[in-house]
């Protein structure tokens, strides 16, 4: 079984936590090639990897079978991700006990986006939870959990201000969040004003910037698109310029990811969290070209 994930211990050992974040997959093939992705991960020692939860039946329960199997058969600290879409709150209880029962001990607790795509309407179950920070108090009241969190460099796209956001990420903290993990983004200086807010509001936790290397102009477009993160015009020229040579593609995506995770650590971030989609190539070549290697040991 892991142990709760305890990252104030890690920073204040004077490290910093390292990531991944992989997604459950559909097919033998794409379990094929996530366990490669996981045994290539498992060398450079991350802090934690994290498995997305997504809607419906299936999905869910092959989320809670792969962060068990990484607890059991791997080194790795799995952080299991959770959300309150279509579920009651016995429901979500009933999860939490199946993430327990597998050994898993830290939780993303995540509201989710509305069935239906985002743009339309949030509802709770009417037997659910409405927000985020409900489903840390629960997960809280049901053991020794540690408890992650989402925050958002350019703001939730349902939020009226930053300001507001960096208010609930509060809120979260207060109701036994340990630590945050963001959202995409592309420019520093928002995750930097991101901080800066959720301080004066009375955060002290640790918020980890989620980086995506770009590796398919298309889907990231698509992805910034859905997550409301805005693809910068002079970057996205500069992808444009090599679309039609996937390996370059790949190459200025290495490229860029570095110089953004550099500036990001100078800027005293606490660490970084990659978004692999399951495919570790470019986020080990962004460690390499930050000199990091091997991590936590
Ligand atoms: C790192 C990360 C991982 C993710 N993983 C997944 C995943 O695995 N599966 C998945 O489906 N989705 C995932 N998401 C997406 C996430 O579920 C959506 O972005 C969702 O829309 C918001 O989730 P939240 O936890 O921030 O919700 P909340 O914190 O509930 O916030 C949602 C909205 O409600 C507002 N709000 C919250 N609390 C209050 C309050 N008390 N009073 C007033 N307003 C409030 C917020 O400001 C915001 O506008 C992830 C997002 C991130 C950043």
């Amino acid at each position: 079984m892991s142990a709760p994930l305890d990252l104030g211990e890690v920073l204040s050992a004077g490290r910093r936590s390292f990531s991944f974040e992989l997604f459950p997959p559909k097919t033998d093939e794409g379990e094929r090639v996530l366990w490669q992705t996981v045994r290539e991960i498992e060398a450079l020692k991350p802090t934690f990897v994290s498995v997305t939860y997504g809607a419906g039946g299936s999905t869910q329960d092959r989320t809670v079978r792969l962060t068990g199997e990484i607890a059991r058969d791997t080194t790795l600290t799995p952080v299991a991700h959770l959300t309150c879409v279509g579920a009651s709150r016995e429901e979500i209880r009933g999860v939490i006990g199946q993430y327990a029962a597998e050994g898993v001990r830290t939780v993303l607790a995540l509201r989710g986006d509305p069935p239906t795509g985002l743009g339309s309407t949030w509802q709770a179950h009417p037997g659910g939870l409405e927000h985020a920070v409900e489903l840390v108090e629960l997960v809280r009241s049901l053991g020794s959990f540690s408890v992650g969190v989402a925050a958002f460099p350019e703001g939730h796209p349902e939020s009226p201000d930053l300001d507001h956001d960096a208010r609930v990420l509060a809120l979260k903290q207060r109701a036994g969040a340990d630590f945050a993990i963001t959202q995409l983004f592309f420019r520093v200086e928002d995750y930097v004003r991101m901080v800066d807010l959720a301080t004066a509001a009375g955060c002290t936790m640790p918020i980890i910037p989620g980086i995506m290397p770009v590796t398919n102009v298309a889907q990231i477009e698509r992805f910034a698109d859905l997550s409301g993160a805005v693809f910068p015009v002079a970057l996205a020229e500069r992808f444009h310029a090599v679309a039609d040579d996937s390996e370059a593609v790949i190459e200025l995506g290495v490229e860029v990811a570095a110089q953004m995770c550099q500036q990001l650590l100078d800027a005293g971030a606490p660490g970084l969290h990659f978004y692999t989609l399951n495919r570790s190539r470019s986020t080990i070549e962004v460690y390499e070209a930050l000199g990091l290697g091997a991590l936590t040991g």
